[in-house]
């Protein structure tokens, strides 16, 4: 079948990033293509940890499920220094039915997201190679090189960079690639462990040679990582598992066997950022945008997310639902979170394995990080990814101030009742309620139905407008203790909030903020009558 030479985007790269715009961008019905200059899936394990903000975003999209039923949950992760145990961080304190680090490998978390893209119809375009790009005031025109030597010109309204780190478009806009090579080297290897060694946390042990930690994937299978190996392993291309077990042997004070390496890897970490994440009708998403130190496994996630960000922008654009100044809020929205992880992992990799100062000063802290449950709480909350936010995003708008929910959050994970005499009786997971193709608006704690009938009437007047894309339910507080969380999140009085489509709260007011409710649909969507003359 002849190829689509103008889709409306092109995707390059079919990593986790590629895979999760493409996905993102077929469910709203986009004509994409996405292509990937391997001639197949890849079969190294790579990122092994899934965070629990990327299953709360995939649940909604159905997809949850299959990552939970073959990755291995582990619920903690034990710090040990100098034969001693530290720290336990514990994450069943994460706020989230996802109170956990999943571990699978990147393989199947590839294969998951591509055969749900191929189920909405898409299907990725195996050995074929992004080379050139050239931007036009309304276009994108790329060379595509196949596997077989030819050459196509592909003319796309907008491109998709998720090529990676190498990748070929951000070098051709000239864009620069900030931060340093960390010094640190790192191996790895996946293996069986015979011994004692719980898989129902993760180990890290931090010893004046370097760091060494190992991450369950279920049954005796770990990835062992090591920092600081010595001289002549750092200069090989694969750790056998002779170096690595003299590596768990020096460093770890648990009696370690390991056997059965099926990949083993030599790398350095980077730490770097681009200063903007789009130029023109070009964005980059993922490890094309921001590369960092494995620590804390957030590079795969923060891409995943980064996708499921523009991924409906794009598609409300190309709709004409809404003018192009949406897609600046991609870089207001995601820039600072990139930030804040590229500073976290390499303080992370710094202080268990980095230069001495840092790492003495770790091991004084880590009592009180063990025995403080604000500092756990942070602790989980920022690995898992819950706690990231788009405060201070132009989209966040907020005119209430009863609950913590504020403009620029994530939806929580809470269970609602929904009010009413035909409603369920039991209380339902908020998440439920959610569309991720869909806005929500959700109208909390009106018991007055006058209140809420003035609400509705508001509303009623810019009905024929962008209120089309938006579902509305009525939620209040589950009864008794369970409806604690609901009160913390939403306070008591009546509310109105608008839930983006990735599950982000893009609007929050009171009962009387139905105005500026529709001022905020006025600013950022297209009446209805312009978009039919469009
Ligand atoms: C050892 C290791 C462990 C890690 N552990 C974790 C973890 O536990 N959790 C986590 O979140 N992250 C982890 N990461 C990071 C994670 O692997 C990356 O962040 C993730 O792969 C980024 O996905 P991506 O799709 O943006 O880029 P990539 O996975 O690099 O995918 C880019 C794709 O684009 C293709 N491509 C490149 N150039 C072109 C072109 N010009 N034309 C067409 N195709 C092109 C490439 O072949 C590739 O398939 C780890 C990384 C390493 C190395």
């Amino acid at each position: 079948m002849a190829k689509d030479s103008n889709p409306q985007v092109l995707i390059a790269g079919a990593g986790p990033t590629g895979l999760a715009a493409a996905l993102e961008l077929s469910r709203f019905g986009v004509r994409t293509r996405i292509v990937e200059e391997m001639e197949g899936p890849g079969s190294t394990s790579r990122a092994i940890a899934v965070q629990a903000r990327t299953l709360e975003e995939l649940e909604i999209r159905g997809l949850a499920d299959q990552f939970v039923e073959l990755g291995h949950r582990a619920e903690g992760g034990d710090i040990y220094g100098d034969g001693k145990l530290l720290v336990h961080v514990d994450f069943t304190k994460i706020p989230s039915r996802y109170n956990f680090v999943l571990f699978l490998a990147q393989t199947e978390t590839e294969r998951i997201l591509r055969e749900a893209l191929e189920a909405q119809g898409g299907a990725v375009e195996w050995g074929v190679k992004v080379t050139a790009i050239g931007l036009e005031p309304s276009s994108v025109t790329t060379v595509l090189e196949h596997a077989d030597g030819s050459i196509e010109e592909v003319t796309a309204a907008y491109v998709i960079d998720a090529e990676g780190a190498h990748s070929v478009i951000r070098n051709t806009l000239g864009l620069q690639f900030k931060g340093k090579t960390l010094e640190e080297t790192f191996v790895l290897g996946d293996v069986q462990v015979d011994g004692n060694l719980p898989n129902s946390s993760f180990h890290i042990f931090s010893s004046e040679s370097g760091l060494l930690a190992l991450f369950p994937f279920g049954g005796s299978q770990f990835r062992v990582v090591a920092s600081n190996p010595p001289r002549d392993l750092a200069k090989a291309k694969m750790p056998t598992i002779e170096e690595l077990q003299a590596l768990c042997d020096q460093r770890s004070h648990f009696p370690i066997k390991l056997r059965d390496l099926t990949w083993s890897s030599i790398f350095h970490a980077n730490s770097r950022m681009v200063g903007n994440l789009h130029v023109g009708r070009v964005f980059l998403d993922g490890d094309a945008a921001h590369i960092h130190s494995p620590a804390g496994g957030q590079g795969m996630n923060t891409g995943i997310q980064d996708a499921i960000n523009l991924g409906w922008k794009l598609a409300l654009v190309l709709e004409g639902n809404t003018s192009e100044k949406l897609l600046d809020t991609y870089d207001q929205d995601r820039i600072p979170v990139m930030r804040s992880i590229l500073s976290r992992t390499e303080a992370m990799t710094n202080a268990m394995g980095g230069p001495s100062t840092l790492r003495s000063f770790f091991l004084h802290l880590a009592p009180w990080i063990a025995n403080s449950e604000f500092a756990q709480e942070i602790a989980t909350s920022r690995i898992s990814q819950i706690q990231m936010n788009y405060r201070n995003s132009a989209l966040s708008e907020d005119h209430f101030g009863d609950g913590s929910l504020t403009a620029g959050d994530r939806v929580p994970d809470i269970t609602v009742r929904i009010p009413g005499k035909d409603a369920p009786k039991e209380a339902t997971r908020l998440s439920t309620l959610l569309d991720a193709s869909r806005f929500t608006l959700l109208l909390a704690n009106f018991q007055n139905v006058e209140a809420l009938e003035t609400v509705r009437a508001t509303l009623g007047k810019a009905a024929s407008t962008w209120l089309e894309l938006v579902d509305v339910a009525k939620v209040a507080a589950p009864d008794g203790d369970a409806g604690k969380p609901f009160a913390d999140a939403f306070g008591v009085k009546p509310s109105i909030t608008l839930i983006r489509p990735d599950a982000y709260v893009g609007f929050r007011g009171g009962e009387s903020s139905a105005e500026d409710l529709i001022k905020y649909g006025d600013k950022w969507f297209t009446p209805a009558a312009q978009r039919q003359a469009a």
